[in-house]
């Protein structure tokens, strides 16, 4: 836990904002098998051969490759095309049918019912409304823990629109609001574009305001 510059600490915000996949629950291999299998698929209708055969094709490059990313982004370059593999593997995980997967957190749940004591807590999410809530119950997180609940259908996480949303909601200015994701592209830059401040949850990171190594850690950086 701590902050890019260890020197500056001022924790003064009214907002927490929260992403949801690999920020409120961790990815682990069954479902980053899942998000392949979903990886494969939208890379068939890209390249135009079947999803069977893209994962045969996943399969072989990403023995020599190493990152699942990278192996899409070959496999498109191969058939002539140009994609950005790292949005495609975040977009899998978002709308991939990883239910199953995702375990009740009762330590997360009391530790934002605390927050939720100090801040506004929102969500905000890449995640379609209907797999948002799934997935929520899935944790054993009442949705209205949350003051707004912002999903796909409200906004882009990559251009800003979803978090330019949420602030109009608020109406707060940006260095009140915290926002906490795991995702580099999709988190913390369009956040950090707007003036919100943040919080990388995969560990140390140069890009966020502040950073933690799992989500539970966010208390001893908030309370
Ligand atoms: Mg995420």
């Amino acid at each position: 836990m701590g902050t890019s510059d260890q020197t500056q600490r001022n924790l003064e915000f009214d907002v927490v904002g929260l992403d949801l996949d690999g920020t409120l629950y961790p990815v682990g291999s069954e479902i980053n098998n899942i998000i392949r299998e979903e990886m494969c698929r939208r890379l068939s209708e890209v390249i135009g051969v079947t999803a069977e055969y893209t994962r045969k094709l996943f399969e072989t490059h990403y023995a020599q490759i190493g990152s699942g990313s990278k192996t899409i982004a070959t496999i498109a370059e191969n058939h002539g095309h140009k994609i950005d593999a790292v949005e495609l593997a975040q977009r899998s995980l978002e709308e991939a049918d990883i239910l199953e997967f995702i375990n009740p957190n009762p330590e997360l749940r009391e530790m934002l019912e605390r927050l939720r004591g100090r801040y506004q807590i929102d969500l905000v999410t890449g995640s379609g409304r209907v797999l948002t809530s799934q997935k929520l119950e899935r944790l054993g997180i009442p949705k209205d823990i949350f003051g707004h609940v912002l999903c796909k259908e409200d906004g882009n996480k990559l251009d800003g629109s979803i978090y330019q949303r949420w602030l109009g909601l608020r109406s707060v200015s940006p260095e009140r609001v915290l926002y906490v994701g795991d995702g580099i592209k999709r988190d913390i830059r369009p956040c950090r574009d707007l003036g919100i401040k943040t919080c990388y949850v995969k560990g140390e990171s140069d890009e966020s305001d502040y950073w933690v190594n799992r989500i539970l850690e966010l208390e001893g950086l908030l309370l």
